[in-house]
Formats: C-alpha cells, structure tokens, sequence
C-alpha cells in the first residue's frame, strides 16, 4: 500500500500567483438577497434546520413546491441516518459490523462501491474500515482516550479494505474477521446527492443544503447569480466569521475536510486528536494541509475526496487531480491550504475563488 501511495507523491509544478481580493462578507451574507420572480410573480421559498447525521443541517428551497421538497428532504436525511449511522445498533451498517456480513441494500451498495474504488484511488489513504482505528480513539462513543501500542497493532491490520469481499450477484458483502465498516467519510456527501435528486423531482428553481458544512447548491440562486460559499478559515477557527476564501458555484458540492472539525484534546499532554485517520499510521492525519475543500457535481465524491486529500497531503491531492480531476462524469476541483497558509487552487476552478491569502494555481502539468 505505502509504494502505490508513493507514486502519487510525484514533482509538481505550481504557478504562484497572488490572488488578493477583499472579501467583506461574513458566512450569514452568503445567503442573503436570494428573492426572485416566480411563476406567481413572488419565488416561494421554504426551510428547514435539524439535527441529524451526528451534525447540524440546513435546507432552503425556492420554487412553487418548495415545501413538499424540503419535507422529503429532511425526511430523506432521517432514513439515511437510521440505515448508515454507526452510533445506532439497528442500522444497516452496525447490523453488518455486527455479523461480519450481510446483502446490502441499494444505499449501502452504492457507498460500499464508492468506498473501495476511493480506496484503490487514493492507495489506501481512503478505507471505509477505519471503524476498528475510530472505536479505539473513541470518536464512535465519544469516550476519547489515545490507544496504546498494542491496541494499534490489532486494528490497524483491520483497517484494511482489500479484504472486504462485495458479491457482485447477489451484492453481499463479507468483513474479515473483526473488521467494521463506517461510510462517515462519504455519507453525507452521498445524502446531499439524494437531495439534489429530490429537488430536481419537485421541480424546484433553486435549493441550497448544508449538511454539518457540507455544502450542495442546486441550480443558481433565484436572482441568477452564483451561490457564493465561503470556506472556514482553519487558522482562525475561534474566529467564526473567518475564511479561507469564498468560491462561486452553481450545481456543485463543496465539502470541505478539515482537523479543526472533529477533535479532543488529551488533558495529560494536551495534544490534539481529531477524527480523520490515516490508515498507515492509525493516527490523525498529520499531513501538510489544513483544510481541504472538494467542488464536484458529484456530492458523494467530492466527500470521500475531501477526507482522502487531507490524508494525503498537498502532493498527494495535486496527483490525484492530475489523474482524475478532469475523468467524464467524476470532475472535480480542489481548494487546499497549508500549515503556513498558502492556498492552493486547481486551475479549473481559478475564476471561481476568491481569498484573502496568497494563493497558487495548480495546472494539470507536471
Ligand atoms: P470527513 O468529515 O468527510 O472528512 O470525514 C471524517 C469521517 O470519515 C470520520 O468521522 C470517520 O467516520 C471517517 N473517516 C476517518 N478517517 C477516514 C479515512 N482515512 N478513510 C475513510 N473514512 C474515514
Ligand atoms: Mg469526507
């Protein structure tokens, strides 16, 4: 797995500029003046705010059946959360993690498929059986604690899915033994593409979802502008208001992965750990980068990319770009920050963001 993931890590060639453009907006702007002309004259808008999913999520919807749309929303996002969440003993998920087997069902088929071709992709940096790695960190229960060495050695070895077996006929899917599965890398993301499926079944003008900032825009806003989504600024995370930078986008997810999301600090040493886990170490990623943000038409993608870059680090995001940013029907784009806050920018998307900091175009040459 290490030789296949440092291939990825190959020379790349960045072209540095500077793109300092002043902001002024705060997150809660982003969404405002999003009033336009309907069929009646007046666009109907409806939303929704609740907790689901382990997180805090918001749905708007603009269009003559925007309140049927975002009920079916929300209750979309209820029955993925029952099928897919690891707290819940009768969920799909943790019924097969439970028996080490079972026939998945249309869902779960779709996330496991997704999850293993990530982890081909990604050599490993990717792996929907990090479950064991974040029981042992305490991440599952919310009984933090750092794993000793010898836990490690067990688990880690689980983590591991070239050893997950899917049946293509009859799609079961078999763990090795003591193995567990945890789609949280990329469920939400697979959520928001269910959502945008919903509005485009009511018909709707516009909707906008973030689910625990995980963010879906369908169509343009109703004044026909773009969706301006800002980023959180990682260097600032006490400062709520604080970005990274702003990116423009109509029909897009922008998920963002980052350590400041999901953390517990160890009283003893006063270290911090957070939830995502490299899977040749055990630990929290410690690569290069601070936060990572995915745009993809593609929802699920851009989720499970988003945890697979910051994993990887900048080299490694910057190959993996190289090799399937621009794959027909798998596009995606990436906007990455450094320790040292550098923002990284892949050249498909160099009209669309906009920060504060000193930034670099990344191209698909070497
Ligand atoms: P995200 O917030 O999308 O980056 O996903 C983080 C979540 O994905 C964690 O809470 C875990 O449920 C899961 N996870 C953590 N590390 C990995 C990994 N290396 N590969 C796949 N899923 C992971
Ligand atoms: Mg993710």
């Amino acid at each position: 797995m290490k030789g296949k993931r440092d291939k990825i890590f190959n020379n790349r060639m960045v072209r540095r500029v500077f793109l300092c453009l002043l902001l002024g907006i705060g997150a809660v702007g982003l969404l405002s003046g999003c009033q336009g002309a309907g069929r009646s004259g007046r666009t109907l808008s409806a939303s929704r705010e609740f907790f689901a999913m382990d997180t805090y999520m918001q749905i708007l919807c603009y269009g003559d059946n925007c309140e049927a749309a975002a009920d079916a929303a929300v209750e979309e996002i209820n029955r993925l959360d029952a099928l897919l969440s690891v707290g819940r003993a009768d969920s799909e998920v943790s019924r097969i993690n439970e028996s080490g087997s079972g026939v998945l069902s249309e869902d779960t088929r779709t996330l496991a498929e997704a999850g293993i071709r990530l982890y081909e992709r990604t050599g490993g940096a990717f792996d929907i059986t990090v479950f064991p790695l974040m029981e042992l960190w305490g991440f599952t229960t919310g009984n933090y604690r750092v794993p000793t060495g010898e836990e490690f050695a067990g688990a880690l070895k689980l983590c591991d899915s070239g050893k997950l077996f899917l049946e293509e006929d009859s799609g079961k899917l078999t763990l090795a033994e003591g193995q567990g599965i945890d789609f949280g890398g990329i469920a939400k993301g697979y959520a928001s593409d269910r959502l945008a499926g919903i509005f485009e079944e009511y018909d709707l003008e516009s909707a906008y979802v973030s689910l625990g900032g995980n963010i879906h825009c369908y169509h343009k806003k109703t004044d026909g502008s773009y969706w301006r989504i800002g980023i959180k600024d990682p260097l600032h995370p006490e400062q709520g208001e604080a970005m990274l930078g702003v990116v423009s986008v109509a029909d897009r997810a922008v998920i963002t992965s980052g350590g400041y999301e999901r953390y517990f600090t160890d009283e003893a040493t006063g270290q911090r750990y957070h939830h995502i886990i490299d899977p040749s170490t055990g630990y929290p990623a410690d690569s290069d980068l601070v936060s990572v943000t995915v745009v993809s038409a593609w929802g699920m993608l851009a989720d499970g990319l988003s945890t697979s870059c910051y994993v990887l680090g900048l080299e490694g995001s910057i190959e993996l770009w190289r090799e399937y940013g621009s794959e027909p029907g798998g596009e995606f784009g990436l906007i990455l920050m450094t320790a040292d806050g550098v923002v990284y920018v892949t050249e498909d998307l160099k009209g669309a963001v906009e920060t504060n900091y000193p930034a670099e175009i990344i191209g698909t040459e070497r």
